[in-house]
């Protein structure tokens, strides 16, 4: 197969080996389980801490705060792999590569040994939240407020959309702390969630994919948290905090996206060996095979362009306009090569029992989350 015949040039073989580790976690605890978590609309708790203790939880973070001492390089192993198995459900992007970087990147030493051994080991799970039902894109439009008095921050406010939003424990809730026009007002605070009076999870929201994963509505009332809450312990920061992160966030959808589509490839190619129409494989009909082709070129040329970015991210040197570039491309991609790959598999395509259907389903928001792609073409265009 010639996705398989390529090897991204950042694959050490400490990385190989994390590669064949994850591939075997994917297939003994997340595939058979798929289908239940869809139904229930969250992976198990004691998913969460099954992850931890195969070392897939905050790889990229430092060992000394509990973490695997990794880079980026690890965590797109294993979304990649994630990926490979048509998994939308674990939800673990956001966990370990977002909310385990804020507090890495931004968060005071006190912060970073409470929370981030916990984070590791999946006894605490980790959610941002930043969309309010009136403000998704334009995030210095924020009304969440969060008032100092005494030694808490009062926080009042609404957020949807969030990932996680069932099993976490802890929140990086974007907050309005001050009347500083714009995202100067903006500061990044954390909530423990367990028994916190004042904090209330609304609807499991109903999408048209990513079944498995607990999407919720959140608000906040008159809830109380204490100052030492506030990341990195000075206010104002962050709307600067936020625009520092995103870049990472926006790298790893787009890996999803990469890895997506050649699984939606591989999926493909095999369906087209074994069916048969009109006394032959639908391999050998010469639309299969120019449509299979020309999806291949696509997932490979995704794959290159996240590879390359990768490297540069490892190594310090991706900006904001790189980062979004890879996401508006390559989930375009991966949108257009699974619909491809869909259509080969006729009436099965459609039935959420085959992992193309739960690709299909799962791809479209990958051009809305993170960022829409409209915006991330404004930002390419800003640098152009
Ligand atoms: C499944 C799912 C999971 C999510 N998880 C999280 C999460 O964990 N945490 C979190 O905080 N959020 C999360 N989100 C929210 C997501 O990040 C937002 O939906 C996204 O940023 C877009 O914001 P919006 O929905 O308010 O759309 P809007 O900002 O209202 O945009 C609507 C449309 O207008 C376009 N538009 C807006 N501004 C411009 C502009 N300047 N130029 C051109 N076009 C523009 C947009 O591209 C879009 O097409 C999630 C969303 C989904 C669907």
């Amino acid at each position: 197969m010639i996705l398989d015949d390529y090897r991204s040039p950042w694959l050490t073989e400490d990385l190989a080996d994390l590669q064949q580790l994850a591939r075997t976690f994917m297939q003994k605890e997340v595939v058979p389980n798929q289908a239940r978590w869809a139904e229930q609309h969250m992976v198990d708790r004691d998913f969460w801490r099954a992850a931890g203790a195969a070392g897939l939880l905050c790889i990229s973070i430092p060992e000394e705060y509990g973490g695997g001492g990794g880079t980026f390089a690890h965590e797109a192993v294993i979304a990649a792999e994630q990926a490979r198995v048509a998994d939308d459900a674990w939800a673990n992007s956001v966990h370990s590569t977002i909310v385990a970087h804020y507090l890495a990147a931004f968060g005071t030493e006190e912060q970073k040994r409470r929370w981030l051994p916990g984070m590791a080991s999946g006894d605490l799970v980790g959610a941002i939240a930043m969309t309010e039902p009136t403000t998704g894109s334009d995030l210095q439009r924020v009304r969440t407020r969060g008032l100092r008095d005494g030694d808490d921050y009062v926080i009042n406010g609404s957020k949807t959309f969030i990932s996680n939003g069932t099993h976490a424990d802890l929140l990086v809730i974007v907050t309005r702390t001050s009347d500083e026009p714009g995202g100067r007002g903006l500061s990044l605070i954390l909530a423990e969630t367990r028994d916190l009076p004042g904090f209330q999870r609304g609807r499991v929201l109903e999408k048209i994919g990513m079944h498995g994963q607990d999407t919720r509505e959140l608000s906040f009332v008159d809830m109380r948290v204490p100052a030492a809450n506030l990341l990195g312990g000075v206010e104002g920061r962050g709307f600067q905090q936020l625009m520092e992160q995103l870049p990472q966030e926006r790298l790893i959808i787009a890996v999803t996206a990469a890895a997506t589509a050649e699984a939606a490839v591989r999926e493909a190619v095999a369906y087209a060996k074994e069916r048969e129409a009109f006394g032959q494989d639908l391999l050998s009909f010469q639309n299969t095979r120019f449509v299979l082709a020309e999806c291949a070129a696509d997932a490979l040329a995704a794959r290159t362009l996240v590879d390359s970015c990768i490297t540069r991210h490892v190594a310090g040197e991706l900006d904001a306009a790189g980062a979004s570039l890879a996401k508006f491309w390559c989930t375009d991609i991966q949108n257009k090569v699974v619909d491809r790959c869909l259509q080969i598999f006729g009436g099965y395509g459609y039935m959420m029992e085959y992992p193309i259907a739960r690709m299909f389903a799962a791809a479209r928001v990958q051009k809305i989350y993170g960022g829409t792609n409209e915006i991330m073409k404004e930002l390419v265009a800003r640098a152009l």
